[in-house]
């Protein structure tokens, strides 16, 4: 016969969890919990005490488990992620670093950034360079402009990015000879 977790005080289904939690080496899943047993009272038993799985892990002082990306979203459009990760994610880690994402009219990759659609080029300066002063350019040095590889990223004024530009079309006047 189980134990009777209904009638355990909190501190008991709360330590049970934490027994579960050494066993494991990790904060249990509600689904491991399905049924109670003699050890660990059931995730039913836990939600109906503590109002949520998370809410009882965290009055236990486990480490809550990572929120499980929604169904059909693919892991790199999840907001929670830390902006380094989500741009990381979405692109391929060698020569270029091409944008995998959705691209903007002129072809360089976007990202719903701070309530704003950004230029991923731009946010990655900003991520693995240092901030770009108001007004100033991000220049491709790759002529890639769905890369987001900073070191193929350049920041420079307008009026130089506009030089670099006419040098590079003059080259390929020249090449194209
Ligand atoms: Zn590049
Ligand atoms: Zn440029």
């Amino acid at each position: 016969m189980n134990k009777k977790w209904s009638e355990s005080s909190d501190r008991e289904m709360l330590e049970a969890l934490v027994n579960k939690a050494e066993q494991l080496g990790r904060t249990p899943v509600s689904t491991e919990c399905k049924a109670s047993t003699e050890t660990c009272p059931g995730a039913c038993v836990i939600v109906r005490r503590f109002g949520t799985w998370n809410e009882a892990l965290d009055l236990a002082g486990l480490p809550l488990n990572r929120t499980r990306t929604e169904k059909g979203k693919r892991p790199y459009a999840s907001h929670d992620l830390p902006i380094e990760e989500r741009l990381l994610r979405n692109c391929a880690v060698f020569g270029c670093w091409h944008w995998l994402g959705g691209l903007d009219s002129g072809g360089y990759g976007q990202i719903d950034f701070d309530g704003r659609k950004a230029n991923t080029h731009r946010i990655a300066y900003e991520v693995w360079v240092g901030k770009i002063e108001p007004g100033m350019h991000i220049h491709h040095k790759c002529e890639v402009r769905a890369c987001i590889n900073p070191g193929h990223l350049e920041v420079v004024t307008p009026l130089e990015h506009a030089k670099r530009h006419k040098e590079l079309r003059n080259n390929a006047k020249l090449s194209a000879q």
